[in-house]
């Protein structure tokens, strides 16, 4: 081989430096101990180059919009059937109403068991939107008491019901 080949070969070697599992496993160890710095660092990155940094963004969201709003929509399917299954303590998530056998999870929701749900709603969001956010603020406080599942007609049947009571 000539002199400048090999030399040649020798630079493409090093460039080509395949990344092995102690590397990741390192630069996750030194992300973990310097996240802080790290944030920071970010932080005032982002300051410097707010524009940029933005345009950036949102080049990124544009260009990965599908792929972004599928990782999205698994991310709340996950959170929503990690809910009613614990609530419904059953890896068949259904219904709880006596006799009900809905289980599909597109029609079942969670149910503030002895209180007003759209009551429990604004006082988690401040909003009444139900959805995602009640199964995320469910998630952040760790599965507290007094939730069930229904499906969405014995959830509104319940309502009638304690309407009629009053
Ligand atoms: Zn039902």
């Amino acid at each position: 081989m000539a002199r400048a080949n090999f030399l040649s070969a020798i630079a493409n070697l090093g460039k080509k430096r395949i990344r092995t599992e102690s590397d990741s496993t390192r630069q996750k160890e030194y992300r973990e101990r310097n996240q802080e710095a790290i944030k920071k660092q970010r932080h005032l990155h982002y300051l410097d180059n707010r524009d940029e940094v933005l345009k950036r963004r949102r080049e990124y969201r544009e260009k990965n919009r599908a792929a972004l709003n599928k990782k999205l929509k698994e991310y709340q399917t996950n959170n929503k059937i990690a809910c009613l299954t614990y609530y419904s303590r059953s890896d068949n998530p259904a219904c709880a109403f006596p006799g009900c056998t809905i289980n599909d999870i597109d029609m079942l929701t969670i149910d503030h068991v002895d209180g007003n749900g759209s009551k429990h709603r604004r006082t988690i969001h401040g909003g009444n939107k139900g959805g995602h956010g009640t199964y995320l603020w469910l998630i952040k406080n760790k599965l507290p008491d007094g939730f069930q599942v229904l499906c969405f007609n014995h959830n509104f049947k319940k309502h009638i019901l304690s309407g009629r009571a009053e």
